[in-house]
């Protein structure tokens, strides 16, 4: 069966109307179960546990099979926070980023910790409660939903991620990685974003802090795994891209982290679906399970060009794809089913 467990409800309200339109593009697409990952820092409960994440100092370079946080698998237990309106209104033009416009009216240029802190501040106030009580009831209603979230990493951000995990029965959740140190290096339409920026070292960057996260044990998925392409950017042919997909995937591994296909990069400036084939062929050669994404913003995309997304991962190898129950990873249904 093919599931799709990357969406994000986050351009209308939490309510059955606007979910019951994401299952519709599911059943015409023959998706059977989708799982919804809103961003966690929509949240107020994440908001308080992250903190001022941007003064943190730029991450440091990582120590392979050094000191990391071991599995800690989210607390199961329910929410304890009181739900409450939600307020809307709060996404810009194209998918969340700053527009031209915005900037006009004195965003602070980008990769300073004054943009990372308006960023990130501006998309908090929704109710976790709110979130995953839709959810929750929707699928004690029997329709094919998972309650997930999308959480972005960073290093010393453990303790928060665990804290905002305790605090809803998630059934698993996603890592990811958007920004190194103050940099939010996939805001599309941010002008002058990458400038300066030394293509290579941005590549090793990433890639040290996709590990990392995957190390942590915190996250059941990794999403998007070779962001850091979204825009075009290619590294120089001195930088060993085969020993980084090859950590990365040995990180995974360890972290009990799936890899995520997504077609999400077919719609972005790349072109490309994540990961490169390279990639996902050392996910399989360290044993790595594989999850299915759309990354969907709107219900037009779920289950979007899945067909390629499912050829990408026979071709690397991959047979089964892993599902998920309160938590709990499962083999899809039946062998070759799967990704036949
Ligand atoms: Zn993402
Ligand atoms: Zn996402």
């Amino acid at each position: 069966m093919l599931v799709d467990y990357h969406m994000h409800l986050e351009r209308g309200p939490f309510t059955r109307a606007w979910l019951d339109r994401f299952l519709a593009t599911a059943r015409e697409r023959g998706v059977a179960e989708i799982g919804i990952s809103e961003h966690i820092y929509r949240f107020r409960e994440a908001q308080e546990a992250y903190g001022a994440w941007w003064e943190a100092p730029p991450p440091r370079p990582p120590n392979p099979g050094g000191e990391h946080e071991g599995h800690s698998p989210a607390s199961l237990k329910a929410s304890s926070v009181t739900p409450s309106l939600s307020p809307l209104g709060l996404e810009r033009a194209g998918g969340g980023v700053p527009t031209a416009r915005d900037q006009d009216e004195g965003w602070p240029p980008p990769g300073t910790a004054a943009f990372a802190r308006r960023w990130w501040t501006g998309r908090g106030g929704q109710s976790l409660a709110e979130y995953a009580g839709l959810l929750r009831e929707a699928a004690a209603a029997g329709l094919p939903v998972r309650l997930g979230i999308e959480a972005d990493y960073f290093p010393g951000a453990e303790g928060a991620v665990r804290a905002v995990l305790a605090r809803a029965p998630f059934d698993y959740a996603i890592g990811s990685v958007h920004w190194i140190g103050a940099w939010g290096f996939d805001l599309l339409g941010v002008e002058g974003l990458w400038d300066g920026r030394d293509v290579d070292e941005a590549y090793r960057a990433y890639f040290a802090l996709l590990g990392q996260a995957a190390r942590s044990g915190l996250f059941r998925i990794m999403a998007h795994p070779d962001l850091i392409k979204v825009l075009g950017h290619r590294p120089s042919p001195a930088l060993d891209l085969a020993a980084l997909y090859n950590e990365a995937a040995r990180a995974f591994a360890a972290g009990g982290a799936a890899v995520e296909v997504s077609t999400a990069g077919l719609r972005k400036p790349v072109g490309e679906l994540y990961p490169a084939p390279a990639f996902l062929r050392a996910c399989r050669r360290h044993g790595v399970p594989l999850s299915l994404a759309s990354d969907a913003h709107r219900p037009e995309d779920v289950g979007l060009d899945f067909d390629r997304a499912v050829a990408l991962a026979r071709d690397c190898g991959y047979r089964e794809i892993l599902t998920f129950a309160a938590g709990r990873p499962a083999p899809s249904p039946s062998g070759d089913e799967g990704l036949s």
